[in-house]
C-alpha cells in the first residue's frame, strides 16, 4: 500500500478535492414543530458555497424526508410503520429538495436530486451508472443532493441509515473527505453522559475497542447511532477517504469545523485513487478476458480508455460492471478493469467503432468498453509510485 502524505487536522477538509457532507434529520428539522430549520440550512449552504468558491467539489447526503413528510401528513409521534414512513418520505423529499434548490440558487449553484437504493451502490452493474451520473453532475458544476429512495426501498434493499449511504457514496465517487454532521461531536470512550467519558479526536485504526465504544444509541429522529457512524468510517477509510463525526447543531457547521470545532477524525491511509485501484486489482474476482490488439495496448499505456475497436476476442461470461482481465495478443495480462458491457454485448461490438454501438446493440451505451477510471494497468502502481516519489 502506498502511504499518503500526512495531512493535519483541518486540512483534511480544506485540502480535499471532493467533500461529501451528511446532514442528519435532527439538524434540518425543528424538534418541536417538525418543520424545516430554514436558518440552519441557509447557513450550511453559505458554507457549501464558500467551499465551491475555492474550487472544492461538494456532494450532500441529506436526511429529513421522513421527518418533514410525517409532519405534513400529520402522522403521530413515535415509530411509524414501514409504509407510513415511505409515504412520509415521498411527501417530505419534495420539500427537502425544494429547500436545497432554493438555497443553493441564492449562491448561483444548481441543485441535483439523486435518490439511491442499496443496490445502486452495491451492485456493480448499477454502481457504474450511479458513479458516472454523479461524476457528470460534478463536471457540469451541479451540487448533488442525495437521499435514499425511501418511498420504494423495502427492508431488504434498504440502507435504512444515511451514514452508511454517505460512506458508500463517498467511496463510489472517490471523495477524499466525508463529514457526518449530527448532534454529537464525535466518538467518546463511553457514552458522553457518563462521568469520565473522554472524547477521541483522531482514530487511525478502527480496532475492536473503537467499535465497542460506539455502542448502540440513536436519537429519536436519526436512525444512525454511533454504531452506524463507525461502520460508515470503515467504508470511508477503506476507500481512502478521511471521515469526521461532527456536531452540526450551531449555524455554519462547516465554518466551525474549519475554525477548529471539536470532532472525531477517522484517518484514511491512502489516496482514494489508489484505494480504488487496489480494489479493482486486488479484491475483485475477474469473470472473463478481453484480448486486445497492439494499438489498444499502446492506447492503454498512454492512459487512454479501452474502446471496443481494440478488442479482438471476448472470453468468459460477465455482466456490465464485472471485473475482467485485459490481455495482449500473446495472452499476457496487461490490465484489469470494470467492463461497461456484458460479455454477450462485448462480443457483438468488439472490433467496431464506438459510433456503431447503437446500431449493433439497439441502445446507446458508453463509448468505452472500460473507462480509464475503471482500468488498472498491470504495472501502473509501481510507475506511479516512482513518479510521485
Ligand atoms: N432517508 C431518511 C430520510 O430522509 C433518513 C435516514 C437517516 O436518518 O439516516 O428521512
Amino acid at each position: 500500500m502506498e502511504a499518503m502524505t500526512p495531512v493535519s487536522g483541518i486540512e483534511r477538509l480544506t485540502g480535499a478535492r471532493l467533500v461529501v457532507l451528511k446532514i442528519g434529520s435532527a439538524l434540518l428539522t425543528e424538534k418541536a414543530t417538525g418543520k424545516l430549520n430554514r436558518a440552519w440550512l441557509q447557513a450550511l449552504v453559505e458554507d457549501v458555497a464558500a467551499l465551491r468558491a475555492r474550487g472544492q467539489e461538494v456532494v450532500i447526503v441529506s436526511s429529513g424526508a421522513i421527518a418533514l413528510g410525517r409532519h405534513t401528513l400529520k402522522l403521530p409521534r413515535g415509530p411509524l410503520k414501514l409504509e407510513e414512513s415511505q409515504a412520509a418520505a415521498s411527501v417530505g423529499q419534495i420539500s427537502l429538495a425544494h429547500a436545497f434548490q432554493a438555497e443553493l440558487a441564492t449562491h448561483g449553484l444548481t441543485c441535483a436530486q439523486v435518490l439511491l437504493t442499496f443496490g445502486d451502490t452495491e451492485e456493480r452493474r448499477r454502481y457504474l451508472n450511479a458513479r458516472s451520473t454523479l461524476a457528470t453532475l460534478l463536471k457540469l458544476g451541479a451540487v448533488p443532493v442525495i437521499n435514499e429512495n425511501d418511498a420504494v426501498a423495502t427492508a431488504e434493499i434498504k440502507y435504512g441509515d444515511n451514514d452508511r449511504l454517505a460512506a458508500r457514496v463517498a467511496s463510489m465517487i472517490s471523495a477524499d473527505c466525508l463529514v457526518l454532521f449530527s448532534d454529537v461531536d464525535g466518538l467518546y470512550t463511553a457514552p458522553p453522559s457518563e462521568p469520565g467519558a473522554v472524547h477521541i479526536a483522531e482514530i487511525s485504526q478502527i480496532t475492536p475497542d473503537i467499535e465497542a465504544m460506539a455502542g448502540d444509541a440513536a436519537s429519536e429522529l436519526s436512525r444512525g447511532g454511533m454504531k452506524t457512524k463507525v461502520a460508515a468510517a470503515r467504508i470511508a477509510v477503506e476507500s481512502g477517504c478521511h471521515m469526521a463525526i461532527a456536531n452540526g447543531r450551531a449555524l455554519h457547521p462547516l465554518r466551525a469545523l474549519e475554525q477548529g470545532a471539536r470532532c472525531s477524525w477517522f484517518l484514511a491511509h491512502e489516496e482514494p485513487h489508489h484505494a480504488r485501484k487496489r480494489w479493482i486489482f486486488g479484491t475483485l474476482k475477474t469473470f472473463g478476458t478481453l484480448t486486445i490488439d497492439a494499438g489498444a495496448v499502446r492506447a492503454l499505456s498512454s492512459g487512454k480508455s479501452l474502446l471496443p475497436a481494440g478488442i479482438v476476442r471476448v472470453e468468459g461470461e460477465f455482466e456490465r460492471g464485472d471485473a475482467v482481465l485485459v490481455c495482449n495478443a500473446q495472452g499476457l495480462e496487461v490490465a484489469r478493469g470494470l467492463s461497461a458491457y456484458s460479455s454477450e454485448d462485448a462480443d457483438l461490438i468488439k472490433g467496431h467503432n464506438s459510433r456503431e454501438i447503437e446500431a449493433i446493440l439497439g441502445y446507446r451505451g458508453r463509448s468505452e468498453m472500460i473507462h480509464r477510471d475503471d482500468l488498472v494497468l498491470k504495472r501502473a502502481p509501481v510507475a506511479e509510485e516512482r513518479a510521485s516519489a
